[in-house]
Protein backbone atom coordinates (compact mmCIF):
# COMPACT_ATOMS: atom_id res chain seq x y z
CA UNK A 1 0.00 0.00 0.00
CA UNK A 2 1.36 3.72 -0.77
CA UNK A 3 1.43 6.59 1.68
CA UNK A 4 -2.29 6.89 3.18
CA UNK A 5 -3.25 10.56 3.62
CA UNK A 6 -6.39 11.89 5.74
CA UNK A 7 -8.30 14.47 4.72
CA UNK A 8 -11.48 16.06 6.59
CA UNK A 9 -13.94 18.39 5.22
CA UNK A 10 -15.92 20.63 7.00
CA UNK A 11 -19.50 21.30 6.65
CA UNK A 12 -18.81 24.72 4.62
CA UNK A 13 -16.64 22.56 2.22
CA UNK A 14 -19.80 20.21 1.37
CA UNK A 15 -22.63 22.99 1.98
CA UNK A 16 -24.01 21.96 -1.70
CA UNK A 17 -24.52 19.21 -4.42
CA UNK A 18 -21.39 22.11 -6.70
CA UNK A 19 -19.17 22.08 -3.14
CA UNK A 20 -19.61 18.28 -2.73
CA UNK A 21 -18.74 17.68 -6.35
CA UNK A 22 -15.61 20.08 -5.98
CA UNK A 23 -14.48 18.13 -3.21
CA UNK A 24 -14.76 14.83 -5.26
CA UNK A 25 -12.84 16.16 -7.70
CA UNK A 26 -9.76 17.12 -5.08
CA UNK A 27 -10.15 13.57 -3.78
CA UNK A 28 -9.90 11.93 -6.48
CA UNK A 29 -6.81 14.15 -7.84
CA UNK A 30 -4.72 13.04 -4.84
CA UNK A 31 -6.04 9.36 -6.12
CA UNK A 32 -4.12 9.76 -9.20
CA UNK A 33 -1.51 10.91 -7.74
CA UNK A 34 -1.17 7.27 -5.80
CA UNK A 35 -2.25 7.68 -2.53
CA UNK A 36 -4.44 5.78 -0.37
CA UNK A 37 -7.15 8.14 1.22
CA UNK A 38 -9.66 8.30 3.94
CA UNK A 39 -12.00 11.19 3.94
CA UNK A 40 -13.55 12.43 7.06
CA UNK A 41 -16.81 14.93 6.18
CA UNK A 42 -18.82 16.69 8.53
CA UNK A 43 -22.53 17.26 8.00
CA UNK A 44 -22.90 19.80 5.40
CA UNK A 45 -23.82 23.67 6.18
CA UNK A 46 -25.88 24.64 8.95
CA UNK A 47 -27.12 21.10 9.55
CA UNK A 48 -25.96 19.88 13.07
CA UNK A 49 -27.23 23.33 14.13
CA UNK A 50 -30.82 23.05 12.53
CA UNK A 51 -30.81 19.46 13.77
CA UNK A 52 -30.31 20.93 17.52
CA UNK A 53 -32.83 23.85 16.84
CA UNK A 54 -35.49 20.77 15.73
CA UNK A 55 -34.99 19.37 18.83
CA UNK A 56 -35.58 21.54 21.02
CA UNK A 57 -38.93 22.43 19.28
CA UNK A 58 -39.99 19.43 21.12
CA UNK A 59 -38.27 20.05 24.46
CA UNK A 60 -36.29 21.96 26.26
CA UNK A 61 -34.30 19.04 27.59
CA UNK A 62 -34.08 16.45 25.31
CA UNK A 63 -32.49 13.26 26.38
CA UNK A 64 -28.62 12.62 25.58
CA UNK A 65 -28.73 9.60 24.16
CA UNK A 66 -31.67 10.65 21.34
CA UNK A 67 -29.65 14.28 20.84
CA UNK A 68 -27.06 11.78 19.69
CA UNK A 69 -29.22 9.56 16.90
CA UNK A 70 -30.55 12.45 15.77
CA UNK A 71 -27.53 15.14 15.47
CA UNK A 72 -24.92 12.20 13.75
CA UNK A 73 -27.15 11.70 11.05
CA UNK A 74 -26.22 15.13 9.37
CA UNK A 75 -22.35 13.08 8.79
CA UNK A 76 -24.65 10.13 7.40
CA UNK A 77 -25.72 11.94 4.72
CA UNK A 78 -22.75 14.03 3.32
CA UNK A 79 -20.45 10.58 3.34
CA UNK A 80 -23.18 8.68 1.44
CA UNK A 81 -23.68 11.99 -1.27
CA UNK A 82 -19.72 12.32 -1.08
CA UNK A 83 -19.46 8.53 -2.01
CA UNK A 84 -21.97 8.88 -4.62
CA UNK A 85 -19.99 11.98 -6.31
CA UNK A 86 -16.48 10.21 -6.40
CA UNK A 87 -18.48 7.41 -8.46
CA UNK A 88 -19.92 9.88 -10.92
CA UNK A 89 -16.08 10.73 -11.69
CA UNK A 90 -15.39 7.10 -12.40
CA UNK A 91 -13.51 6.33 -9.10
CA UNK A 92 -14.33 3.88 -6.81
CA UNK A 93 -15.60 4.82 -3.05
CA UNK A 94 -16.91 3.81 -0.36
CA UNK A 95 -18.67 5.62 2.58
CA UNK A 96 -18.88 4.64 6.52
CA UNK A 97 -20.81 5.72 9.62
CA UNK A 98 -18.29 5.87 12.73
CA UNK A 99 -20.38 2.69 13.98
CA UNK A 100 -19.51 0.48 10.53
CA UNK A 101 -15.66 1.46 11.24
CA UNK A 102 -15.60 0.70 14.74
CA UNK A 103 -14.89 4.21 16.34
CA UNK A 104 -15.83 2.92 19.76
CA UNK A 105 -16.08 6.19 22.34
CA UNK A 106 -17.53 6.09 26.20
CA UNK A 107 -20.69 6.87 27.25
CA UNK A 108 -20.40 10.48 27.62
CA UNK A 109 -23.27 11.64 25.00
CA UNK A 110 -22.89 14.78 23.27
CA UNK A 111 -18.89 15.03 24.01
CA UNK A 112 -18.19 11.16 23.72
CA UNK A 113 -14.32 9.91 23.83
CA UNK A 114 -12.76 8.20 21.39
CA UNK A 115 -11.52 4.44 23.14
CA UNK A 116 -10.60 2.76 20.26
CA UNK A 117 -10.65 2.75 16.38
CA UNK A 118 -10.79 -1.13 14.43
CA UNK A 119 -8.32 -0.33 11.52
CA UNK A 120 -9.35 -3.87 9.63
CA UNK A 121 -12.64 -2.75 7.45
CA UNK A 122 -11.24 0.73 6.50
CA UNK A 123 -7.73 -1.33 5.80
CA UNK A 124 -9.98 -3.86 3.38
CA UNK A 125 -11.44 -1.44 1.39
CA UNK A 126 -7.96 0.03 1.03
CA UNK A 127 -6.05 -2.93 -0.18
CA UNK A 128 -9.13 -3.01 -2.97
CA UNK A 129 -8.05 0.64 -3.78
CA UNK A 130 -11.20 2.01 -2.77
CA UNK A 131 -11.43 5.46 -1.05
CA UNK A 132 -13.03 5.36 2.19
CA UNK A 133 -15.37 7.96 3.26
CA UNK A 134 -15.96 8.20 7.10
CA UNK A 135 -18.65 9.99 8.93
CA UNK A 136 -17.02 12.59 10.92
CA UNK A 137 -18.51 13.21 14.64
CA UNK A 138 -19.81 10.15 15.63
CA UNK A 139 -18.92 6.57 17.21
CA UNK A 140 -20.81 4.33 19.39
CA UNK A 141 -20.47 2.82 22.59
CA UNK A 142 -19.97 -0.14 23.67
CA UNK A 143 -23.70 -0.98 23.92
CA UNK A 144 -23.94 -0.01 20.17
CA UNK A 145 -25.36 3.32 20.73
CA UNK A 146 -24.56 5.93 18.88
CA UNK A 147 -22.84 9.16 20.13
CA UNK A 148 -21.46 12.35 19.10
CA UNK A 149 -17.80 13.76 19.60
CA UNK A 150 -18.60 17.56 20.64
CA UNK A 151 -18.92 20.47 18.47
CA UNK A 152 -16.77 20.70 15.72
CA UNK A 153 -16.01 16.53 16.45
CA UNK A 154 -14.89 15.56 12.54
CA UNK A 155 -11.77 17.12 13.36
CA UNK A 156 -11.54 14.78 16.48
CA UNK A 157 -12.35 11.89 13.80
CA UNK A 158 -10.16 13.24 11.33
CA UNK A 159 -6.89 13.19 13.52
CA UNK A 160 -8.03 9.86 15.51
CA UNK A 161 -7.59 8.00 12.42
CA UNK A 162 -4.93 9.86 10.89
CA UNK A 163 -3.40 8.24 14.41
CA UNK A 164 -4.38 4.48 14.13
CA UNK A 165 -3.79 4.46 10.45
CA UNK A 166 -0.28 6.11 11.00
CA UNK A 167 -0.82 8.71 8.07
CA UNK A 168 1.87 10.80 6.70
CA UNK A 169 -0.61 13.53 7.03
CA UNK A 170 -3.77 14.93 8.08
CA UNK A 171 -5.59 17.85 6.17
CA UNK A 172 -8.66 20.26 7.20
CA UNK A 173 -10.34 21.80 4.81
CA UNK A 174 -12.55 24.31 5.32
CA UNK A 175 -13.12 27.75 4.11
CA UNK A 176 -10.55 30.02 5.24
CA UNK A 177 -6.89 29.43 3.93
CA UNK A 178 -5.19 28.46 7.18
CA UNK A 179 -4.46 29.71 11.29
CA UNK A 180 -4.33 33.50 10.71
CA UNK A 181 -2.41 36.22 12.79
CA UNK A 182 -5.77 37.63 13.73
CA UNK A 183 -9.81 37.56 12.56
CA UNK A 184 -9.28 39.05 8.93
CA UNK A 185 -12.58 39.64 9.57
CA UNK A 186 -11.53 42.50 12.20
CA UNK A 187 -7.81 42.48 11.07
CA UNK A 188 -7.94 42.89 6.88
CA UNK A 189 -4.24 43.02 7.07
CA UNK A 190 -3.89 39.78 9.15
CA UNK A 191 -1.77 37.78 8.06
CA UNK A 192 -1.94 33.77 7.39
CA UNK A 193 0.59 31.95 9.37
CA UNK A 194 2.66 29.14 7.34
CA UNK A 195 3.32 27.10 11.12
CA UNK A 196 2.18 27.23 14.00
CA UNK A 197 2.98 25.31 17.09
CA UNK A 198 0.54 22.65 18.81
CA UNK A 199 0.52 24.39 21.97
CA UNK A 200 -0.04 28.08 20.35
CA UNK A 201 -2.86 26.44 17.93
CA UNK A 202 -4.20 25.12 21.23
CA UNK A 203 -4.53 28.47 23.06
CA UNK A 204 -5.75 29.96 20.37
CA UNK A 205 -8.65 27.37 19.84
CA UNK A 206 -9.56 27.58 23.07
CA UNK A 207 -9.37 31.66 23.33
CA UNK A 208 -11.74 31.83 20.35
CA UNK A 209 -10.04 31.46 16.81
CA UNK A 210 -12.64 28.53 15.41
CA UNK A 211 -10.45 27.06 13.32
CA UNK A 212 -10.61 23.48 14.55
CA UNK A 213 -11.69 21.64 17.95
CA UNK A 214 -9.74 21.95 20.85
CA UNK A 215 -9.47 18.99 21.60
CA UNK A 216 -8.42 17.36 17.86
CA UNK A 217 -5.25 19.65 18.72
CA UNK A 218 -4.32 18.31 22.10
CA UNK A 219 -5.02 14.41 20.44
CA UNK A 220 -2.77 15.61 17.48
CA UNK A 221 -0.16 16.82 20.08
CA UNK A 222 -0.49 13.31 22.10
CA UNK A 223 0.35 11.77 19.10
CA UNK A 224 3.16 13.73 16.86
CA UNK A 225 0.66 13.99 14.09
CA UNK A 226 1.31 17.02 11.67
CA UNK A 227 -1.91 18.27 10.64
CA UNK A 228 -2.88 21.07 7.39
CA UNK A 229 -5.51 23.23 7.36
CA UNK A 230 -6.46 24.91 4.49
CA UNK A 231 -8.85 25.95 1.78
CA UNK A 232 -11.15 23.80 0.00
CA UNK A 233 -11.79 26.10 -2.73
CA UNK A 234 -8.25 26.47 -4.20
CA UNK A 235 -4.50 25.16 -3.63
CA UNK A 236 -3.13 27.34 -1.73
CA UNK A 237 -0.89 25.63 0.62
CA UNK A 238 -1.95 26.70 4.16
CA UNK A 239 -0.82 26.65 8.04
CA UNK A 240 1.12 23.90 9.60
CA UNK A 241 0.34 22.83 12.79
CA UNK A 242 3.73 20.59 14.53
CA UNK A 243 5.77 20.03 17.47
CA UNK A 244 8.03 23.49 18.07
CA UNK A 245 10.88 23.92 16.42
CA UNK A 246 13.75 26.71 17.65
CA UNK A 247 13.02 29.27 15.03
CA UNK A 248 9.29 29.55 15.76
CA UNK A 249 11.08 31.47 18.95
CA UNK A 250 12.55 34.04 17.38
CA UNK A 251 8.41 34.83 16.70
CA UNK A 252 7.37 36.61 20.11
CA UNK A 253 3.75 36.26 18.94
CA UNK A 254 2.13 34.55 16.61
CA UNK A 255 -1.56 35.75 16.95
CA UNK A 256 -4.14 37.69 18.48
CA UNK A 257 -7.38 36.63 19.52
CA UNK A 258 -11.03 37.62 20.57
CA UNK A 259 -13.28 35.81 22.72
CA UNK A 260 -16.93 37.61 23.49
CA UNK A 261 -18.48 34.34 25.22
CA UNK A 262 -17.44 34.91 28.97
CA UNK A 263 -19.30 37.41 31.58
CA UNK A 264 -17.88 38.72 34.60
CA UNK A 265 -18.55 38.02 38.07
CA UNK A 266 -17.19 39.20 41.69
CA UNK A 267 -17.96 38.77 44.80
CA UNK A 268 -17.52 41.79 46.97
CA UNK A 269 -16.10 41.46 50.55
CA UNK A 270 -15.43 38.01 50.63
CA UNK A 271 -13.76 37.87 55.02
CA UNK A 272 -9.93 37.56 54.31
CA UNK A 273 -9.54 34.32 55.90
CA UNK A 274 -7.53 31.00 55.02
CA UNK A 275 -10.07 28.32 53.32
CA UNK A 276 -12.69 30.66 51.62
CA UNK A 277 -11.55 30.14 47.49
CA UNK A 278 -11.24 26.89 48.39
CA UNK A 279 -15.06 26.81 49.14
CA UNK A 280 -16.08 29.09 46.38
CA UNK A 281 -14.30 27.14 43.87
CA UNK A 282 -14.96 23.87 45.24
CA UNK A 283 -18.89 24.92 45.04
CA UNK A 284 -19.04 26.07 41.60
CA UNK A 285 -16.82 22.61 39.96
CA UNK A 286 -19.36 20.63 41.74
CA UNK A 287 -22.01 22.35 39.81
CA UNK A 288 -19.61 21.58 36.52
CA UNK A 289 -19.25 25.19 35.59
CA UNK A 290 -15.88 25.65 34.09
CA UNK A 291 -14.18 28.62 35.58
CA UNK A 292 -11.66 30.71 33.36
CA UNK A 293 -9.97 33.76 35.00
CA UNK A 294 -9.85 34.45 38.35
CA UNK A 295 -8.33 37.89 39.87
CA UNK A 296 -7.84 37.93 43.76
CA UNK A 297 -5.31 40.61 45.64
CA UNK A 298 -4.72 40.33 49.50
CA UNK A 299 -6.41 42.91 50.98
CA UNK A 300 -5.66 46.00 53.03
CA UNK A 301 -8.89 46.07 55.08
CA UNK A 302 -10.37 42.94 56.52
CA UNK A 303 -12.10 41.79 52.73
CA UNK A 304 -11.23 41.26 49.28
CA UNK A 305 -13.01 41.10 46.45
CA UNK A 306 -13.05 37.66 44.15
CA UNK A 307 -13.52 38.08 40.41
CA UNK A 308 -14.02 35.37 37.50
CA UNK A 309 -15.16 34.46 34.23
CA UNK A 310 -17.46 31.84 33.06
CA UNK A 311 -19.13 31.10 29.73
CA UNK A 312 -22.13 33.18 29.09
CA UNK A 313 -24.26 29.86 29.02
CA UNK A 314 -23.06 29.10 32.09
CA UNK A 315 -23.71 32.27 33.80
CA UNK A 316 -27.47 32.16 35.20
CA UNK A 317 -26.51 28.24 36.76
CA UNK A 318 -23.08 30.34 38.03
CA UNK A 319 -25.32 33.19 39.74
CA UNK A 320 -27.48 30.53 41.41
CA UNK A 321 -24.49 28.89 42.85
CA UNK A 322 -22.23 31.92 43.75
CA UNK A 323 -25.66 33.88 45.65
CA UNK A 324 -25.72 30.37 48.28
CA UNK A 325 -22.20 30.57 48.08
CA UNK A 326 -22.43 34.54 49.34
CA UNK A 327 -24.49 33.94 51.86
CA UNK A 328 -23.03 31.11 53.48
CA UNK A 329 -19.86 32.85 53.51
CA UNK A 330 -20.90 36.26 54.93
CA UNK A 331 -20.06 37.75 51.84
CA UNK A 332 -21.75 41.09 50.93
CA UNK A 333 -23.40 40.73 47.02
CA UNK A 334 -22.47 38.92 44.03
CA UNK A 335 -22.23 41.35 41.00
CA UNK A 336 -22.59 39.99 37.17
CA UNK A 337 -20.67 41.71 34.63
CA UNK A 338 -22.03 40.54 30.25
CA UNK A 339 -20.41 43.89 28.89
CA UNK A 340 -16.30 42.10 28.40
CA UNK A 341 -14.30 41.06 26.12
CA UNK A 342 -11.18 39.38 26.43
CA UNK A 343 -7.96 40.17 24.00
CA UNK A 344 -5.61 37.60 23.96
CA UNK A 345 -1.85 37.48 22.70
CA UNK A 346 -0.48 33.70 21.87
CA UNK A 347 3.28 33.05 21.28
CA UNK A 348 5.78 30.49 21.93
CA UNK A 349 8.26 33.50 21.48
CA UNK A 350 7.03 34.81 24.79
CA UNK A 351 9.37 32.26 26.79
CA UNK A 352 12.39 33.80 25.70
CA UNK A 353 11.33 37.65 25.09
CA UNK A 354 10.93 40.25 27.75
CA UNK A 355 8.25 43.30 27.82
CA UNK A 356 5.93 41.13 25.67
CA UNK A 357 2.95 42.25 28.69
CA UNK A 358 4.29 45.99 28.61
CA UNK A 359 3.33 46.44 24.66
CA UNK A 360 0.38 44.99 24.87
CA UNK A 361 -1.12 47.12 27.85
CA UNK A 362 0.52 49.96 25.87
CA UNK A 363 -1.39 49.43 22.71
CA UNK A 364 -4.66 48.83 24.86
CA UNK A 365 -3.54 52.64 26.58
CA UNK A 366 -2.84 54.10 23.23
CA UNK A 367 -6.52 54.14 22.50
CA UNK A 368 -7.33 54.61 25.92
CA UNK A 369 -8.98 51.29 26.99
CA UNK A 370 -8.80 50.43 30.35
CA UNK A 371 -7.97 47.03 31.12
CA UNK A 372 -10.13 44.90 34.13
CA UNK A 373 -8.43 41.77 34.29
CA UNK A 374 -5.14 40.61 33.52
CA UNK A 375 -3.73 36.85 33.21
CA UNK A 376 -0.95 35.19 31.90
CA UNK A 377 0.66 31.76 31.24
CA UNK A 378 3.67 30.76 29.72
CA UNK A 379 2.65 31.47 25.80
CA UNK A 380 -0.46 33.65 26.25
CA UNK A 381 -1.17 37.11 27.77
CA UNK A 382 -5.26 37.64 28.34
CA UNK A 383 -6.74 40.67 29.15
CA UNK A 384 -10.69 41.65 30.01
CA UNK A 385 -11.97 44.95 28.95
CA UNK A 386 -15.00 46.45 27.75
CA UNK A 387 -16.54 44.83 25.05
CA UNK A 388 -17.51 47.98 22.88
CA UNK A 389 -13.55 48.67 22.82
CA UNK A 390 -12.60 44.54 21.50
CA UNK A 391 -12.31 45.21 17.73
CA UNK A 392 -10.46 48.16 18.32
CA UNK A 393 -8.04 46.47 20.87
CA UNK A 394 -7.26 43.40 18.68
CA UNK A 395 -6.42 46.06 15.82
CA UNK A 396 -4.22 48.21 18.21
CA UNK A 397 -2.38 44.87 19.11
CA UNK A 398 -1.82 43.78 15.73
CA UNK A 399 -0.46 46.90 14.52
CA UNK A 400 2.08 46.97 18.01
CA UNK A 401 3.14 43.74 17.62
CA UNK A 402 3.56 44.24 13.64
CA UNK A 403 1.55 41.39 13.01
CA UNK A 404 0.70 42.49 9.07
CA UNK A 405 4.60 41.46 7.94
CA UNK A 406 5.34 38.90 6.09
CA UNK A 407 6.60 36.17 8.89
CA UNK A 408 8.60 32.78 7.39
CA UNK A 409 9.00 30.36 9.63
CA UNK A 410 11.82 27.85 8.38
CA UNK A 411 12.62 24.21 9.68
N1 LIG B 1 -21.30 18.64 12.37
C1 LIG B 1 -20.69 18.75 13.66
C2 LIG B 1 -20.78 20.17 14.17
O1 LIG B 1 -21.26 21.03 13.47
C3 LIG B 1 -19.29 18.27 13.66
C4 LIG B 1 -18.34 19.07 12.81
O2 LIG B 1 -18.73 19.92 12.04
O3 LIG B 1 -17.13 18.85 12.93
O4 LIG B 1 -20.41 20.43 15.28
MG1 LIG C 1 -20.08 21.69 11.41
Amino acid sequence: MSDIIVQKYGGSSVANPEKIMNVAKRVTSYKMKGCDLVVVVSASGDTTDELIELAHKITDDPPEREMDMLISTGEQASVALLAMAIDKLGFEAISFTGAQVGIITDSSYTKAKILDINTKRILEELRKGKIVIVAGFQGVNLNHDITTLGRGGSDMTGVAIAKVLNAKMCEIYTDVEGVYTADPRIVPNAKKLNRISYDEMLEMASLGAKVMQARSIECAKKFNIKIHVRSSFNNREGTIISEEVDSMENIVVSGVTLNKEEAKLTICDVPDKPGLAAKIFKKLSLANINIDMIIQNISRTRCTDISFTVLKEDLKKTLKVTKKIVREIGAKEVIEDQDIAKVSIVGVGMKSHSGIAAKMFEALASKNINIEMISTSEIKISCVIKKRFAEDAVRAIHDKFKLYKVRTIKE
